[in-house]
């Protein structure tokens, strides 16, 4: 039976030692920085607690803390400004994976459940390029990566969560056990009951969404943590499902002339996986992931030649390249691969999918400008998955060389968007003409499958940073209008522009109803203040 109430828990207590906690300057050096490289982050100090009484003695004793996984975030959601640093680093006990799910602390990092998983022939899917985030922060941004298509975000994967809130005390939320009634959530604790309002935004009907609150008329309260960027409450484990096998994943680079052409292909792999999914046949072409680069990736690729990890040619084309990343049967190697090419147009072809794709790239005159990599090719299949992250290296290469050589208030400038996939060509040239217009230099990559795209600016001088901000506000517009998301994985973080784009999604009314969920879990605002909105609407 659900219900709307749920009763925290005092922390348990299973040591009396004392937390960890580093003042010293070079040690705190290096945690005053997230990925998204913003300068001015300060701290007093960085905590380490190890079990739930060191974490809660923290709560207690502090006025604001930030929770920190491995600072991946591309928000400045991870860079401290002012609050005591709350490391969920020493909290990384990976337990054992039961046949469908597997609880670990926030701390253990993707990699470690990779391997964990790897060795009892198990896997979880959906996860973010980035393998050294941790499971605290995915759960945190709702992270999400190339396999949504066929796996949607961290949210979808999330059974169970164990989360403190700022007073110290604890909830065990499992999914399924506590939906809101009547608008709202009761939470009972030793010093009172907390009621929590359930905001009445909508949100955009797109696969993913990491733009604030979670929020629908009887949403579970699980949903509610996953995605809140630290603000409601420290996660401190996490359920999460998996699936019983690893699947055997083969990838096709795909050079093509133009736009319009990978648009054409992405749509038909799109429209050839639901049907298999629906239809469960064996033999169906399974696609997890298209990424998409353009036009510039690749010059910025060839540019950045010699800094590649990968030697993977880029290659020869002037229009953009697509890689897909398609699920074979259990076994297919790549020697099996070569012999279907070589036959998939003649009638004595076996029924696979690597002969379905073939067709379907045969038809479209696009077989010889394909290159196809196996399972079991595991040099060359990092090799390519290495060229597609080469491009944000390249870009980030670039914006640090325009800081250190012509300013150094430039910064990385780049959108994460979403819209429904028929409306992909639109916003694909909605950001060309935003950055055009204004006369900037850029380059876009993303995930096609999902029509979610990374317009990165390639700034040349600081005021083009403001015009590029400028570009991606206005394009939000117009992607809130097509019925997208603005923040589709990264979050909302510190980023005046993700805040911007956060108020533009939901109005003032929807930042008005988190900060009342915000008040009602935190009311002190001990919790990552600053991340997503401001507190008090200054
Ligand atoms: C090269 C690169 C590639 C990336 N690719 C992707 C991608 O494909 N998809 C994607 O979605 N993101 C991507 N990211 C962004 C980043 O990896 C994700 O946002 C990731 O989820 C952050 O995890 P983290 O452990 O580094 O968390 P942090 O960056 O440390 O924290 C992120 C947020 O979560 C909060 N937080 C962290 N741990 C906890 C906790 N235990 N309890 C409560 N709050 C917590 C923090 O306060 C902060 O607001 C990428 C980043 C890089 C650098």
């Amino acid at each position: 039976m659900t219900t709307h109430r749920i009763r925290s828990r005092p922390p348990q207590v299973t040591t009396l030692t004392p937390v960890e906690f580093v003042t010293a300057t070079e040690r705190l050096a290096g945690f005053l920085n997230d990925a998204a490289h913003y300068p001015g982050g300060h701290a007093p100090a960085v905590v380490f607690p190890r079990n739930e009484a060191q974490l809660a003695s923290v709560l207690w004793d502090a006025s604001s803390v930030l929770p920190i996984g491995a600072q991946s975030s591309l928000t400045g959601g991870a860079t401290p400004r002012g609050e005591v640093l709350l490391s969920l680093s020493k909290l990384s006990v990976p337990g054992e994976p039961t046949p469908n799910h597997i609880t670990v602390q926030p701390g253990v990092t993707l990699t470690t459940l990779r391997h964990i998983l790897e060795a009892a022939g198990k896997a979880y899917p959906p996860v973010p390029t980035f393998e050294g985030a941790t499971v605290g922060g995915i759960v945190s941004t709702n992270a999400a990566g190339a396999a949504t298509f066929k796996y949607g975000t961290t949210r979808d994967w999330v059974r169970a969560l164990t989360v403190m809130l700022a007073c110290g005390e604890v909830l065990d939320l499992e999914r399924g056990q506590v939906h809101a009634a009547n608008g709202r959530f009761e939470i009972e604790t030793s010093i009172g009951t907390i009621k929590v309002p359930v905001p009445t935004y909508r949100m955009p009907g797109v696969p993913k969404c990491s733009a604030g609150y979670h929020a629908e008329p009887e949403m579970d309260l699980i949903d509610l943590f996953i995605g809140s960027e630290g603000t409601l409450g420290i996660v401190t484990s996490v359920t999460l499902d998996i699936i019983g096998h690893r699947p055997d994943i083969g990838y096709a680079l795909i050079a093509l002339d133009n736009e319009t052409q990978a648009v054409e292909i992405a749509s038909c792999l799109r429209d050839m996986s639901i049907q298999t999914r629906r239809t469960k046949e064996r033999a169906g072409l399974d696609v997890i992931a298209i990424e998409f680069m353009d036009r510039r990736c690749l010059e910025l690729l060839r540019e950045g030649e010699t800094h590649r990890r990968t030697k993977f040619a880029v290659p020869e084309t002037k229009g953009v390249v697509l890689l897909a990343q398609v699920e074979l049967l259990s076994g297919t190697t790549t020697e099996q691969i070569y012999e279907e090419i070589g036959i998939a147009s003649s009638a004595v072809a076996p029924d696979t999918p690597i002969v379905r794709l073939c067709r379907v790239l045969g038809d479209k005159g696009l077989l010889e400008a394909t290159e196809l990599v196996g399972p079991d090719d595991h040099l060359r299949s990092e090799s390519l998955l290495a060229l597609r992250e080469a491009v944000p290296e390249a870009v980030n290469r670039w914006v640090g060389l325009a800081r250190r050589t012509v300013d150094d208030t430039i910064e990385k400038t780049a959108a994460d968007m979403i819209v429904p996939f028929p409306r992909f060509m639109e916003s694909l040239n909605l950001f060309r003409d935003a950055f055009s217009s204004r006369g900037l230099d850029y380059a876009i990559w993303g995930h096609i499958s999902d029509a979610h795209l990374h317009p990165n600016l390639l700034p040349q001088a600081a005021e083009e940073v403001r015009l590029g901000q400028e570009a991606i506000l206005a394009c939000g517009r117009e992607i809130i209008r097509m019925g997208g998301c603005p923040l589709a994985e990264h979050g909302v973080g510190r980023n005046p522009t993700k805040q911007a784009l956060l108020r533009e999604l939901y109005r003032e009314t929807g930042i008005a109803q988190m900060r009342a969920v915000k008040n009602a879990l935190d009311p002190t605002g001990k919790l990552a203040p600053g991340v997503l909105f401001k507190l008090h609407g200054e």
